[in-house]
C-alpha cells in the first residue's frame, strides 16, 4: 500500500495510490484521519479501513495524481529524525578518507551505530528546492537514504521482533552541510538546516516489501549516477539499529530512522562535488519510488 500526504487548495490530506501509481483517493474522507502520525497510531485497524475505503470508493472519487501536489508523508514529524551515520562499509571508507569526518577516531568501519538527528523542522516534500542558500558554507552534499518508519512504539525491542514495530518506507535525502558537520563536531547543526531532509514521494507500507537485502538505492545528480548500491551492503542492518536505539530510548509510533548512505557522496570525489544552484537530484529505490528535487 502507498500512501501519500497531499496538499488541495491549502489543506493537507491523507491519500491511498491505486497500483500503478497513477491515481489518488483521498482518505480524510473515509473517515481516517488527515495526518500520517495518527493514521499510524490507529496501528492495523488502519490498514483495514484504507482496504475498506479503497473497495467502497467509486471511480469518480479517484484523482490523478498530477492533479495534486505531494508534501512529505509525514509533513512535520513529532521528534527528530533518526540517523544512523556511515552505515555502509564503501561510505565508511570514504568518508573517513575525505577530511569531514569529526567523528573518525581511529576506527573506519563503527563498533556501534553511530546515531545522530535531524530537525522536524528541516523536512521538505518532493520536488520542492533544497534551500542550499542556507549552507553559507556552500558545502552542500546529498545523502540517498532509506527511511523506516515506526508503527508500534516500544523500548527494549529486540531484532527479533523489531521489524513487527515497523510500519513503512520511503526515501530520505539526508542532505548535509558539510563544513558545518566537521566544525561542530557533532553532525546536528550541518544536518538540520531548514528544507535539509527531503522525504517521499510516499509512504511504503511494509507488506510490500519481502526482500530488503535485494532493495536497490540509486541517487543521480543531474542525470549522472552517484550512489548505487543494495541494502545488503548495510553495515547494521534494520533489526539491529532499531534494537540499539530502542534499548533505552522509547521508539514511538511515526518516528522516522535514515539508515545511512552508501559510496558516491559529493564529499568523496577529489576535489570534492558539493551541489549547486539548479543542481536537481534524484534518489531511487526499488519498489518506493524516486524522490526528485532541485537544489535552490
Ligand atoms: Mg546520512
Amino acid at each position: 500500500m502507498k500512501l501519500v500526504t497531499y496538499e488541495t487548495s491549502g489543506d493537507f490530506q491523507l491519500g491511498v495510490l491505486d497500483e500503478n501509481a497513477q491515481y489518488v483517493l483521498n482518505l480524510s474522507r473515509s473517515g481516517l484521519p488527515n495526518d500520517m502520525v495518527t493514521l499510524i497510531e490507529m496501528g492495523p485497524a488502519a490498514l483495514e479501513k484504507i482496504k475498506a475505503a479503497v473497495e467502497a470508493a467509486p471511480r469518480s472519487a479517484w484523482l490523478a495524481l498530477t492533479e495534486v501536489t505531494l508534501t512529505a508523508p509525514i509533513r512535520r514529524p513529532r521528534r527528530n529524525i533518526l540517523c544512523v551515520g556511515k552505515n555502509y562499509h564503501s561510505h565508511a571508507k570514504e568518508f573517513h578518507r575525505s577530511g569531514f569526518d569529526s567523528s573518525a577516531g581511529a576506527d573506519e568501519i563503527p563498533a556501534l551505530p553511530i546515531i545522530f538527528s535531524k530537525a522536524p523542522t528541516s523536512v521538505i516534500g518532493p520536488n520542492v528546492a533544497i534551500p542550499s542558500y542556507l549552507d553559507d558554507t556552500g558545502t552542500t552534499d546529498y545523502e540517498g537514504e532509506l527511511g523506516v518508519i515506526i508503527g508500534k512504539g516500544g523500548r527494549c525491542i529486540s531484532k527479533q521482533a523489531a521489524m513487527d514495530h515497523v510500519f513503512g518506507f520511503t526515501i530520505i535525502n539526508d542532505v548535509t552541510a558539510r563544513q558545518l558537520q566537521r566544525d561542530h563536531k557533532q553532525w546536528f547543526i550541518g544536518k538540520s538546516i531548514d528544507g535539509f531532509c527531503p522525504m517521499g514521494p510516499w509512504l511504503v507500507t511494509r507488506d510490500e516489501i519481502t526482500n530488503l537485502p535485494d532493495i536497490e538505492l540509486r541517487t543521480f545528480v543531474n542525470d549522472e549516477l552517484r550512489q548505487k548500491a543494495k541494502l545488503a551492503d548495510l553495515i547494521f542492518d534494520i533489526p539491529t539499529i532499531i534494537e540499539t536505539i530502542s534499548r533505552r530510548t522509547t521508539l514511538e509510533p511515526g518516528d522516522i530512522i535514515a539508515t545511512g548512505t552508501p559510496d558516491g557522496v559529493g564529499i568523496g570525489f577529489t576535489p570534492p562535488r558539493f551541489l549547486k544552484p539548479r543542481d536537481t537530484v534524484r534518489i531511487e529505490i526499488d519498489k518506493l519510488g524516486v524522490l526528485h528535487n532541485v537544489v535552490g
